[in-house]
């Protein structure tokens, strides 16, 4: 009875090698235990960032209508699930659907688009040319 230890994924051990942080890839049914929200994705580092977006600024997790669940973008949501992603329905905009990756606030859409592409919790900046496709994630 004592299988309680089932860290047999890899070996290597838990080197942190190359000063890369952990990275994760995450699909359904599990979600990423380092957050605490429903999260996944494709090599999701600690601040939200994805095999498809990884830059400095890339640090928001957004939340869809089909699946109330958070992924770092689009393509990590197509990637984790086999259903058409919705975007965030706008009778729910009051609700957290936005979450910053480095303070872990979740930020309601109206509060994530009033920001000035930064957090308003921590002062992160924002990846601004989300704002060009921010039709993928909400219902606007
Ligand atoms: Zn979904
Ligand atoms: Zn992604
Ligand atoms: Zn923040």
């Amino acid at each position: 009875m004592d299988t309680s230890r089932t860290d047999s994924e890899g070996d290597g051990g838990d080197a942190v090698a190359d000063g890369d942080r952990e990275r994760r890839t995450t699909t359904a049914p599990d979600t990423d235990d380092r957050f605490a929200v429903p999260l996944r994705g494709v090599a999701v580092d600690h601040e939200t960032r994805c095999a498809h977006w990884n830059s400095a600024v890339d640090v928001v997790a957004l939340r869809f209508g089909c699946c109330g669940t958070y992924y770092p973008c689009d393509a990590c949501h197509d990637a984790a699930t086999d259903h058409t992603a919705e975007p965030w329905p706008r009778d729910r905009f009051d609700e957290p659907a936005v979450l910053c990756g480095r303070c872990r606030a979740r930020l309601s859409v109206r509060a994530y688009l009033d920001t000035d592409d930064a957090c308003p919790r921590c002062g992160v900046a924002f990846n601004p040319g989300c704002r060009a496709h921010a039709d993928r994630y909400f219902d606007i």
